[in-house]
């Protein structure tokens, strides 16, 4: 890797509504509550969900490389993900946009620093509260019962399965940006655009059937500057998405004239 050069970040704070209910599967090993076999992650210390940045930034990535069209070629447990397996690759055409952002393995050699760093999001504090007061199934959430039928049988299968109620916010959720170069301001759309494509499609597990829609709301975007780095420039908060797309040449004009490169 080259001499790398940290010239700001453009950072961004937002809420997660789950506007369905909301399944992102803990690991159930003797933690079987009541007979869910199909339990949610939760914070061990308060014991209410949340978010993992890592599920966040995953759903981003493989979404961003399908719209792509970018070879999903690298078997990482359970998912086949897109890597640029040489720096060729990696630095083809202005750079791969996936790769730069969400960055490659380190044996591929000489790329560069992962942009974009997602971090956990906890229920809010006014949604622990909600839910509290209204005594769901489980401590925070809801239990779904899902019947499937044997096709060839006809035997009924239910399923059990945990999810956060759709209403409850999660906040904050912090994404942070870094600029290394002059192209990285460009790349910031990818960003824009995975948060678009995750609304659009679901987060978390049974999405096809109904679970894991969320919006973005109270999006704030701010930036901090290597030359000033304890200097915090808010700049606007958005109600949603479409809202922040609307402004997205003044966004970039803004973290152009905050973030100075080279
Ligand atoms: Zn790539």
């Amino acid at each position: 890797m080259a001499d790398i050069q940290l010239f700001g970040r453009i950072l961004i704070s937002c809420e997660v509504h789950a506007l369905t209910g909301l399944h992102i599967g803990g690991s159930s090993t003797g933690m079987e509550i009541g007979g869910v076999d199909n339990t949610i992650i939760r914070d061990p210390l308060t014991n209410a969900p949340y978010i993992p940045g890592s599920s966040l930034r995953g759903k981003m990535r493989s979404q961003l490389e399908k719209v792509l069209g970018l070879p999903q070629n690298n078997r990482i447990g359970q998912v086949t993900i897109h890597t640029c397996k040489k720096p060729e690759e990696y630095h083809r055409n202005g750079g791969c946009p996936v790769c730069h952002i969400f960055g490659v393995p380190g044996e591929v050699g000489a790329t560069g620093p992962t942009l974009l760093l997602v971090r956990d999001t906890p229920l809010s504090e006014g949604s622990k509260k909600v839910l509290a007061q209204a005594h769901t199934d489980l401590a925070y959430t809801e239990i779904k019962t899902e019947v499937a039928i044997d096709r060839v049988t006809s035997a009924a299968n239910p399923r059990i399965l945990e999810r956060v109620p759709a209403g409850a916010v999660f906040a904050p959720a912090e994404l942070v940006f870094s600029i290394y170069q002059e192209a990285d301001f460009e790349r910031f759309k990818y960003v824009v655009d995975g948060l678009q494509l995750l609304e659009d499609d679901y987060l978390g597990g049974y999405g096809s059937r109904g679970s894991g829609k969320v919006a973005f709301r109270q999006i704030s975007v701010a930036a901090r500057s290597a030359q000033d780095y304890s200097q915090h420039h808010a700049w606007q908060t958005f109600s949603s998405l479409k809202e922040l797309e609307a402004a997205y040449a003044d966004l970039l004009r803004w973290a152009r004239g905050v973030i100075q490169v080279g």
